[in-house]
């Protein structure tokens, strides 16, 4: 026979494109448009409804950037239509080449009540099925003029991403407002033919199934008269009931389709914006809930949901009832998706504290899976993270994005820095927002790299961040390949339901150890550092916060703020989202992320002050030193306050050569007349830190103009090209003693550094005022070092990585993430550095010629410059604070991280103040000492062992316990886990490397 696919494979794209696509609607009639533009930011529904709004044509332009626009619709439905299916369509000038990040609406009824949303993919609003004919249509549009900011020419630097910035000029032209008849049978004869003509088009030329395919179509499309589409339409899905009814080999690969909207919590728009996509999206949702029986929603990030339920109760009403029949599914357990790299250990934790707990006192549901598909690689930590809050399963699809290396597996056990191990799968249909094309589905089928042992996947199925989620199309379109011979068997299920056929099939999966590192996106460990800084200065005060009140409230009797501390997590959780800390948001987002921190650093040392002032008392007139680091600092004792001198500082004098010499007895520091430190000699040891030749403390600049993702990515190549910053303006005795201030400059910018050291160790304090673009600021130290591998601090530890670049997996790895510090080490000696706020950094080795030494080089990323999507990201000033501990063990790098972060505070006072837990092994570390969140008053400690050893520790509480129970994160009891036994005030306890504990202690 004559190979003719190409002939019919055409003719079905433009007969449908051309005929029948057209004859789903084949009459309707114009509906009255008037709108309002609201005068500033988004008003109350109430508002939007009642105020007078003007007429409107279709055709004309609306919608300022970021404005909000109330459109008023009527209409009479023609009598002629009666005993037809008649909806309207609402085109509010949608691109529906962009399913997402557009303008959008929220249709509402007149009484208030929300219908559901208009998205580029879905403009269509049912009026009645069948209608009378003769009833009025009156309907109200809350529409958003959200500018495309990602257009077809992306990552062009633009201005409309600041509602400050953005003008005025309207962003949209109202395009079709109509009523119009609705033909099912022609709505499903385009179902039935996208999913056949899409499952063809994957088939295997040389097999049997393709051409059966190619012959059903061809008699289908012969079937059609295409002047009358809408009269042989039936007659044409005859011809296509035969091959639709063939059912799946039994060997087919099954997709669980799960219904998904990834809604960014911010990112190309503000916040208050995401509260409104979450609205509009969950209102599609629960509608299509009750269209289509089989359908599953999830909706993840507790975050979104608390949203509705403060802000838009006539949507939750309806969320809650779809929840409750047990269709619209909490996914996940987290507060939001957030970065898993930069979050702090406790941050991490309260993720899922918060997250799980809103889900449990909503809905009595606890699940069980972490859902992250879109976050930027996985810290090693988190697997030990997710099993303590009570889970045991991980989703991500992003890994799939990385640039270099195909991960091995996509349903794997994942295990962490203490060998915990998480069932994990990697969805691959290769995206969170599947559309059920045919060509998705073989794709999923194809690429899973776990056949022939198991044979299910989880595709996240619909249109997210203002795209409004899954669509009716896509629901028809699983039903169809729900048992259709030559595809894959797609069924909509919850990630519970998947995750419990994944496990039962795959009892021994490959085990992946280590991070989940995603080879893009490394510049989100840097841009933005001013959200950066506020994490981290807001991790840190938590922690002091929680820390002091609950001392001050076991022994004075303070009112614990557990509602002040309860919101303020939640604001630092939120800001974790996986582009809020990432620095991947327009500059509206980082504008107010900066205000916000600022705000909570305010509350939080307030409950700080509060609570030191109670517990210092009022007599005397010493001054008490409070020590929040888990490790006892110049006499005082962790988590306690004792009267103590100022630490001593390391003198100054001249260098013979010029410059300076830093001395403490334990440290010597050579800066040279260009500021550069040329020697630290750890005198203890008699040994030399700086490699031969070099000088640390280097600040090196280099272009950064990477190939997309201005802000998320740092291309390999940036490195071919450097400056290295040696010129300095100044090199003077700086105003504190002891310490040498340097002064540069260079393109527009300034540095100025102060150097100091202390207690053994290089203090540097570095104030940038960057006026830099497109480049990247690194501060290097060439260490003398011989090391194959380093650590970097993580959650609840640390993690291992290669000096080296042997494979191209090391390769990749050429910006990495940090916490508080990093640390290099040859037996017997190592060095760290400290960090407060920096992330990311890079290590390289090189092997001198002159000695056949090994230089490992250690730099910290300082600021970026992308100009998109925030065109003035990180202008301005900025200051850094970092030191540099030759010397260091492991143990020393874990405290000087703590002691930098968390600086001492003095207060008046002379009432000394023991610490309600002490722990006799400094391998161990505590991360919180709380109040319990129930308000029961017993008192909640977390620590973890922090060196990669063994620890056996004696924990002893400054305060009468009555009884110590193990618990998860959300400070529930561990079954089948034995408390310890107390003792005269104390428990003895045993950790693995890396682990974490909770015990909670009632009082009476
Ligand atoms: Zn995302």
């Amino acid at each position: 026979m004559h190979d003719d696919r190409a002939l019919v494979e055409n003719r079905l794209k433009r007969v449908l494109d051309e005929r029948i696509r057209p004859a789903v609607y084949p009459a309707s009639t114009p509906l009255d448009v008037a709108v309002w533009h609201a005068p500033g930011e988004p008003v109350p529904v109430a508002e939007g409804l009642t105020a007078s709004p003007a007429p409107i044509a279709v055709g004309d332009a609306w919608g300022a950037p970021w404005g909000t626009s109330w459109f008023t619709v009527t209409g009479t439905v023609p009598a002629e239509w009666a005993g037809r299916t008649v909806e309207a369509i609402l085109d509010l000038g949608f691109d529906e080449n962009m399913p997402g990040f557009q303008c959008e609406g929220l249709v509402y009824r007149p009484d208030g009540g929300p219908v559901k949303g208009l998205n580029p993919r879905n403009q269509w609003v049912r009026i009645g099925a069948p209608v009378e004919g003769g009833e009025e249509v009156r309907l109200h549009i809350e529409a958003a003029s959200n500018p495309v900011i990602l257009d077809y020419h992306p990552f062009l630097p633009t201005k409309l991403g600041d509602r400050e910035t953005a003008g005025s000029e309207p962003q949209y032209r109202l395009a079709r407002m109509d009523l119009a008849v609705f033909d099912e049978t022609v709505w499903q004869l385009v179902i039935d033919l996208e999913v056949l003509g899409e499952l063809m088009a994957e088939l295997p030329v040389d097999g049997a199934r393709r051409w059966e395919l190619l012959r059903a179509v061809e008699r289908a499309l012969d079937a059609i008269d295409l002047q009358d589409v809408n009269g042989t339409a039936a007659a044409a899905r005859a011809e296509l009931a035969g091959v639709l009814a063939t059912p799946a080999a039994p060997s087919a690969h099954r997709i669980s389709a799960v219904g998904h909207a990834h809604i960014d919590s911010a990112w190309l728009w503000p916040l208050r914006e995401t509260v409104r996509k979450v609205a509009r999206t969950a209102s599609n949702m629960t509608a299509l809930l009750e269209d289509e029986p089989e359908f599953v929603f999830a909706m993840s990030q507790a975050q979104q949901w608390a949203w509705i339920k403060e802000q838009r109760p006539e949507v939750w009403a309806r969320v809650v009832k779809a929840v409750n029949d047990g269709r619209f599914v909490p996914a996940g357990g987290m507060w939001v998706e957030s970065d898993t790299n930069m979050p702090g250990s406790e941050a991490m934790a309260r993720q899922f504290v918060h997250g799980k707990r809103f889900f449990l006192e909503e809905f009595g549901v606890e699940n069980e899976e972490a859902w992250l598909p879109d976050t930027f690689g996985f810290a090693a930590g988190l697997p030990q993270i997710i099993k303590a809050a009570g889970s045991k399963r991980l989703l991500t699809q992003k890994i799939s994005w990385s640039q270099v290396n195909k991960f091995p597996h996509h349903t794997f056990l994942w295990e962490g820095i203490d060998g915990t191990r998480i069932f994990t799968h990697f969805p691959p249909v290769d995206t969170y927002n599947c559309s059920m094309k045919g060509g998705e589905i073989a794709h999923a089928a194809r690429n899973f790299k776990d056949k022939g042992v198991a044979r299910h996947s989880l595709a996240p199925t619909g249109w997210g961040d203002g795209g409004g989620g899954t669509t009716r199309e896509m629901v028809a379109k699983a039903a169809r390949m729900r048992d259709l011979e030559g595809s894959a068997a797609v069924v909509w299920e919850t990630p519970a339901e998947f995750f419990a056929r994944a496990e039962a099939e795959y009892p021994a999966p490959p085990v992946w150890v280590g991070e989940l590192y995603l080879e893009l996106h490394r510049a989100t460990l840097t841009s933005q550092a001013k959200t950066k800084q506020g994490n981290r200065r807001s991790e840190s005060l938590l922690r002091e916060a929680e820390l002091w009140a609950a001392t001050a409230a076991v022994r004075t009797g303070f009112a614990y703020p557990h509602e002040r501390l309860d919101r303020i997590w939640k604001t630092v959780l939120l800001h974790q989202f996986h582009d809020i800390l990432p620095g991947s948001s327009i500059a509206w987002v980082h504008r107010e992320a900066e205000k916000t921190y600022a705000a909570v650093a305010a509350e939080l040392n307030e409950i700080i002050d509060d609570a030191q002032r109670a517990l210092a008392g009022n007599a005397g007139s010493g001054e008490l030193v409070f020590n929040a680091a888990p490790h006892a600092r110049n006499g005082v004792p962790a988590g306690g306050a004792a009267m103590a001198p100022a630490p001593t500082r390391g003198g100054l004098r001249a260098r013979d050569e010029g410059g300076y010499v830093l001395d403490d007895g334990l440290l010597r520091v050579e800066i040279d007349d260009r500021g550069l430190v040329v020697s630290a000699c750890d005198l203890r040891a008699g040994r030399e830190t700086v490699a031969p030749g070099q000088a640390a403390n280097l600040l090196q600049i280099h272009p950064d103009f990477p190939n997309m993702w201005d802000a998320w990515d740092v291309d390999q190549f940036y490195r071919n090209t450097v400056t290295d910053l040696v010129d300095a303006d100044e090199v003077t005795p700086g105003e504190e003693p002891g310490s040498v201030r340097v002064v540069r400059s260079f393109g527009r910018s300034r540095v100025t550094q102060v150097l100091t050291v202390e207690a053994g160790r290089l203090d540097i304090r570095t104030e940038v005022d960057w006026h830099e673009t497109e480049k990247f600021l690194k501060l290097a130290f060439p260490l003398d070092v011989h090391a194959d591998r380093y650590a970097s601090e993580s959650q609840y530890g640390h993690a291992f990585r290669a000096t080296h670049t042997n494979t191209s997996w090391e390769a990749a790895k050429f910006e990495a993430c940090n916490h508080k510090f990093v640390h290099l080490e040859e037996p017997g000696w190592g060095v760290a550095l400290v960090t407060d706020s920096t992330y990311g950094h890079d290590v390289t080795r090189t092997v001198r010629a002159s000695d056949r030494g090994t230089t490992t080089t250690l730099r910290v990323s300082l600021l970026r410059a992308p100009r998109f999507p925030d065109p003035e990201t990180d202008q301005g000033l900025h200051r850094f604070r970092h030191a540099l501990v030759p010397g260091a063990t492991i143990g020393d790098a874990v405290r000087e991280g703590w002691f930098l972060n968390l600086p001492e505070r003095r207060v008046p006072g002379d009432a000394e103040v023991a610490p309600l837990v002490t722990v006799d092994d400094d391998a161990i570390v505590v991360t919180a000492v709380k109040l319990a969140d129930d308000g029961s008053g017993d008192v909640v400690v977390r620590f973890h062992e922090s060196r990669g050893g063994r620890a056996r520790a004696r924990i002893s509480t400054g305060f009468t316990a009555t009884g110590v129970a193990v618990t998860d994160l959300l400070e529930r009891p561990l079954a089948g886990t034995a408390a310890p036994e107390p003792a005269g005030g104390s428990v003895a306890v045993s950790l693995r490397p890396f682990e974490l504990v909770t015990l909670r202690f009632s009082r009476s």
